[in-house]
Formats: structure tokens, sequence, C-alpha cells
């Protein structure tokens, strides 16, 4: 059993003088960082920095190899092949990537995708956008009662002329428990559909193996794992990646270039234009490295214990309602006090050294579903104690009770 009462000591900015009275609570929205991270970044710069394929000379050598060697070890860290794992700036430019190189080619007129109100607005409007480009529609799962995307809904929604099942692993607003990629992927397959996996918010805090889940891509981002910000990446089973054309086209992704026409490396490659983010993808590949020595499914466990405890306790608090699952759950809880603006909540707990945010999370549709147009949310990391929720929820009833003092 990993222990991590030490976690947090790992995080230089969490022991600062601001740092350690902070309760850091939004690691949904970035994740902090170790010192193994920050110095595999200053590492590279220092001792090894120079562009990558290009150099002859041995540093440009050494820079390439510590680049391929990072892809190797994020690739392992997922399940993946190292020739299947693209470096991007992140889950959108992953998702966009799939949408440009993938839909605008392969969709047409009569075609589904099919997404949910759910989603983070980053696997949904370059869905719309690339329907309207494909003359193809999106279609919506069905949400249950308390907003949240269940597997069997999904199964119950692919259709004859679903193409793209385009799904979040993990909300990053409502902590329900994860999707069956497995099962979704096997049913869409059967109906000749792809499944595109937004991981932005399971790869950081679920064992999460690409080949063993089947799917067709699987997208997210380094920051939100505690690696740097600038990189993320696209998982794509092999036979998908040859079959798509690159869609941004520069140096680093060609192999032979003549003055009216070009010839382009093979995957990973030809979908990595220009200068990648080296520095960045071996920080990841640290950061991979670090949570792969906690373990995966103990931070998982360990997310979720918190994510469960705050949400059984902020729900007693008179006043606060908690959305998405009661019971299992993940370490995301959005919640509200009655009469009092998400807003106005976070600010109230920043004043008590406790970050959390607050508004639609890039989650405008869900938010209507939810007939609020916000909620405040709180979301925990390995380097969260059960210290960090008890000081949540002490805050949350004394903000309650000045607001509504306030009012009376
Ligand atoms: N998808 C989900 C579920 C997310 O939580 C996020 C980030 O908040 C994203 C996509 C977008 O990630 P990024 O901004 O790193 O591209």
């Amino acid at each position: 059993m990993t222990d991590f009462t030490g976690v947090r000591a790992d995080f230089p900015l969490l022991s600062t003088a601001e740092g350690r009275t902070l309760t850091y609570l939004d690691s949904a929205a970035t994740a902090q960082k170790p010192e193994v991270v920050l110095e595999a970044l200053r590492h590279f710069y220092r001792y090894d920095n120079a562009n990558v394929y290009r150099g002859v000379y041995g540093l440009a050598a050494r820079a390439t190899a510590a680049f391929e060697a990072a892809r190797e070890t994020v690739a392992a860290f997922i399940g993946a092949d190292a020739d299947e794992v693209i470096f991007t700036r992140g889950t959108t430019d992953a998702v966009n990537t799939v949408a440009w190189a993938w839909a605008r080619a392969a969709l047409g007129p009569g075609d589904e995708i099919l997404t949910s109100e759910a989603e983070h607005h980053s696997n949904l409007v370059p869905w719309q956008e690339a329907a309207r480009a494909a003359g193809a529609r999106l279609r919506f799962v069905e949400l249950a009662a308390d907003g949240s995307v269940q597997t069997e809904a999904v199964l119950g929604a692919l259709g004859p002329r679903t193409r793209l099942v385009a799904l979040a692993q993990a909300s990053n607003v409502l902590g329900n428990l994860p999707l069956d990629v497995g099962a979704v992927s096997r049913a869409a397959h059967r109906l000749g559909a792809i499944v595109l996996v937004d991981g932005a918010q399971s790869v950081p805090h679920l064992p999460v193996d690409v080949h063993a889940m089947e799917a067709d891509f699987v997208a997210f981002s380094g920051h939100k794992m505690m690696g740097p910000t600038g990189i993320g990446v696209l998982y794509g089973r092999r036979e998908m990646l040859a079959a798509m054309a690159p869609f941004q086209f520069g140096g680093e992704m060609i192999s032979h270039v003549e003055a009216e026409s070009a010839t382009f490396k093979e995957a990973p490659q030809k979908f990595e234009g220009g200068t990648p983010p080296i520095a960045q993808a071996i920080g990841l590949a640290r950061a991979c490295e670090y949570l792969s020595g906690l373990g995966m499914a103990e931070v998982a466990a360990h997310d979720r214990r918190l994510g469960e405890l705050a949400a059984s306790q902020l729900g007693e608090v008179p006043g606060v309602t908690v959305y998405g699952p009661g019971g299992a759950r993940l370490g995301v809880v959005s919640f509200n006090l009655e009469g009092v603006h998400p807003h106005d909540v976070a600010t109230a707990l920043d004043q008590q050294g406790i970050c959390v945010r607050a508004g639609h999370h890039c989650c405008q549709p869900l938010m209507r579903r939810l007939g609020v147009v916000a909620t405040v949310r709180a979301s925990f990391y390995a380097y969260n104690s059960e210290e960090d929720v008890e000081k949540l929820v002490a805050s949350v009833m004394s903000t309650m009770e000045f607001f509504h003092h306030v009012a009376h």
C-alpha cells in the first residue's frame, strides 16, 4: 500500500510560504508538479537542449534520444506502443487532430457522431464543426437523472449510422464512475463505428490500458497529470493512424520535398509538424514515472476515497446541493450553496486558503441540464488528504453561515 502522507512534500509549490497554508482542490483544472518533473525540465535545458531529428552532432542525438525515450515511457504508461503516441499540445489539440485528420475525410451526409451533452467543450465543439463541414450530424446519449453518461445508455444509443463515438471516460464535473470503454468499443466496432475517448480526467486518475479497452483514439493532457503545460497525447490505433493523412504541414513531418509536392513520414511524426514540445515530453514522461511509482490503482483509490468523503460530508450540510452520483464516485465533487453564487463561494473559500473552481467548467450544455448556471468544484489528487476535506467542509459551513447571516 502506498502511503500518501508524504506525497505533498514532493510538490515544491505546496511547500512555499504561501503553499504551506494552501488547500489545493483544483487538480481537475491543472495539477501541481512534483520536484522530479521540475528537475527533468531543468536537466534537459541545462545539459541536453538541442532540436530533435535534424542535428548530426552528439548533443542533438542526445536530445532526440531523450525525446523518443519519453514517447516510450508515456506509451508504456497507457499500455500503447510508442508509434501510436502522437505528442500534441493537450486534449483539445488531440481531439481537433482527429476532427481534422479523420472526421472531415471519413464522414459524409447521413453519418452520425454519437456524443453527449455532458462533454467538456473540447470534446463537443470540434465535432459540431466537423459534422457541419462533412454534412454529418450529432446525436446525444440520453443522460441519467444526475447528468451522467451511463454505459448502458451509450450502448442503447448506438445505431447503424453511427460512425464515431466521442465521449469522456470520466467527467470533469460530476465525479460519476468511469464509462466502460471496452464495452462501448466492442459494440461500436460491431457496427463499423470507431471510438474516441476524452481521457483528460481518466488518464491522470485511473489505471488506463488503451489496448485492453480497445479504443481507437484516446486524448489527454500532460498538465492534469503532474506534467508540464503545452504537452498532451493523442493515442491512435496503428491502423487508424496509418490510414489518416496529415493536416498540418511543415518541418519534421516530411520525408521528401520537391518544389511542388512532398511526401510524409509515417505516424506519429506525420502528425507532429514543426519543432515538437521536447522538454515538455520529457517532463511528462517523468510525471508518468512518478505516478507509476505511487501506483495508479492506489492513486485511483486515494482520489476516490477523498471524493466520496467530501461528497457525503458536504451533502449533510443544510443548504448544500451536491451534483452527480450518491455513494461511489471519483475524486471530483461539484456543489452549490443555496442562495449564494458559486463565484462568491470560491472567493470566500480562497480567503481561507482553499483553491476551488467556480463556473460552468467548460460544460455549458451540462449546466443547463442540471438547471444551474455554474457550480463550485473541488477536485482531489495524490497530494490531498482527509485534512483537506475537513478544511473544505468546515469552510463551506462557515461560508453558508456568513452569507445567511448577511441575508437576514
Ligand atoms: N476534456 C475534459 C474532460 C477536461 O476536463 C479538459 C480540461 O479541463 C479538457 C478536455 C481540455 O483539456 P486541455 O485544456 O488541457 O486541452
